[in-house]
């Protein structure tokens, strides 16, 4: 199989070939009819002017020169034109084909061969134009000048031809290697970029997901293929780091509560502790850790399935919100924080207890993360086509880094902050399965130690 910059160079120089030979035998055609064109307008031109050149030869004298009117016989002779002049009585004076019959007929072979071998079906007949020649206002005579219509070519013009014709084929010859070359040049351009897509292909489908395309093009289709291919390189990359990070968030989570229940259970057996109650409350509240893993585990897996199925209703998202907000007024009291809340009724097409499940989430973790004392302020508004909630918390905040990762499961701003709070990076993810479901939209805005802000979007009601 040919290679893409082999199939563009043959492309570029066939056409540029083609386009060459065309523009050399239209020039080439063009160029003979304008010349074919002239001489038949310069034809009778030429004529005049020698009839006025024999004229001057009997007015200077009152008398006919004949040396003179031979000499421009001649010289006319070898232009292809044949000469007679008669006097005011019609006499012949002067015939160049009697004067000189053997240059006249060697001249007027040559003109018939040399058009002949040229132009194979010139179909030149001998013409004749007569013009009066006139002496002090009287008749002198007549001149007859003799040529080949409907045109001819002399030596002269057949040369120019021939010399025209050759720069034609010699401005081709250099356009086809400036053509040549350019093809080249363009197809190495073109492939180049398309080649370093192939080889990042190849990297990424071998995981090495950092590599990227740097190439710079001016092709709007070649930009757009390697900035997707930039993308999806982006894309995997960020998946495999979350992937990584899962396997060992997971582990680690598991971890911890098994090495302390395993360690509780030991020094029970070795009798360094009492099986008593206060013990087994502690190996319990591990057991409970692992149970909450596992069931964030298992409601990822639900939500995240292939099909979410939603059973859409048209209700009051503004009475939903309230009803949350009083599920978690003992947690508010046991912090001390303050709550805020503005919105008027407002209709929601969308699955009831999902956004219910959305909203206990963004709550519980603007409760958890806002230290004693805060403030969080909700709010229900809404545009021409969307409901919008945020909730507002004057919490710990999220770090610009950890800003893009915060839907992504068992993502954790911080470890160590979530460690205590519990929580294993699983609100958000299932939030956002939720929203995306409805069609929604769901984006964060937060500073370290002032809050965050989760704002939801979702359609109105049908
Ligand atoms: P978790 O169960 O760990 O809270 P989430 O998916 O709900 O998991 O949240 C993911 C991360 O986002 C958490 O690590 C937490 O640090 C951060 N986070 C979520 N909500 C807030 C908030 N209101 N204020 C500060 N950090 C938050």
């Amino acid at each position: 199989m040919l290679s893409l910059k082999t199939k563009l160079s043959l492309y570029f120089i066939s056409v540029a070939l083609l386009c060459v030979i065309l523009i050399t035998i239209m020039a080439n055609i063009f160029m003979e009819k304008q010349f074919k064109q002239y001489t038949i307008s310069n034809q009778e031109q030429k004529n005049k002017n020698i009839a006025n050149l024999i004229n001057q030869q009997y007015s200077e004298n009152g008398s006919w020169n004949f040396d003179g009117v031979e000499e421009i016989g001649i010289s006319a002779l070898q232009e292809g034109l044949v000469l007679k002049l008669t006097n005011s009585s019609g006499e012949t004076v002067w015939n160049a084909s009697r004067h000189n019959h053997g240059i006249c007929k060697e001249m007027m072979d040559n003109l018939i061969n040399n058009m002949s071998a040229r132009y194979p079906s010139w179909d030149g007949k001998f013409l004749s134009n007569e013009y009066p020649l006139f002496y002090k206002n009287n008749r002198i005579g007549t001149v007859t000048i003799g040529f080949y219509g409907p045109f001819y070519y002399n030596e002269n013009d057949l040369m120019f031809i021939k010399t025209l014709n050759s720069i034609i084929v010699v401005v081709g010859l250099i356009s086809l290697i400036f053509a040549f070359a350019l093809g080249i040049f363009i197809s190495h351009r073109l492939s180049r970029p398309i080649q370093k897509v192939i080889l990042t292909a190849k990297n990424i489908a071998n995981g090495y997901y950092s590599d990227r395309i740097n190439e710079i093009t001016g092709i709007n289709e070649i930009f757009q293929l390697t900035t997707e291919i930039n993308n999806l390189a982006r894309a995997l990359e960020k998946h495999e780091t979350l992937r990584k990070r899962l396997t060992s968030d997971v582990a680690h989570e598991l971890r911890t509560p098994m090495a302390t229940l395993q360690s509780h259970l030991e020094a029970m057996i070795d009798g360094i502790w009492d099986a008593d109650n206060k013990n087994l409350v502690r190996c319990h509240s591990e057991t409970i850790r692992l149970g909450k893993l596992i069931k964030g585990l298992e409601e990822l897996a639900r939500f995240e399935g292939d099909s979410i199925t939603l059973t859409m209703d048209n209700y009051d998202i503004c009475s939903q919100m309230k009803s949350v907000l009083l599920d978690f007024e003992a947690a508010f009291k046991s912090k001390n924080v303050t709550v805020f809340f503005h919105g008027n009724p407002l209709k929601i097409y969308a699955d009831m207890d999902k956004i219910r499940q959305v909203l206990i989430n963004l709550i519980s973790n603007a409760v958890k993360y806002t230290p004693e004392g805060g403030k969080i302020s909700i709010d229900v508004s809404s545009n021409s086509k969307n409901a919008k909630i945020t909730v507002k918390d004057t919490g710990l905040g999220i770090s610009n880094e950890d800003l893009p990762f915060i839907f992504e499961r068992f993502y954790r701003a911080d470890k160590s902050r979530t460690r205590t709070t519990g929580g294993a990076g699983i609100g958000l993810a299932i939030v956002k399965t939720i929203i995306d479901a409805h069609k929604g939209n769901i984006t964060v805005k937060s500073e370290l130690k002032k809050g965050s802000e989760f704002a939801v979007t979702l359609p109105l009601c049908q």
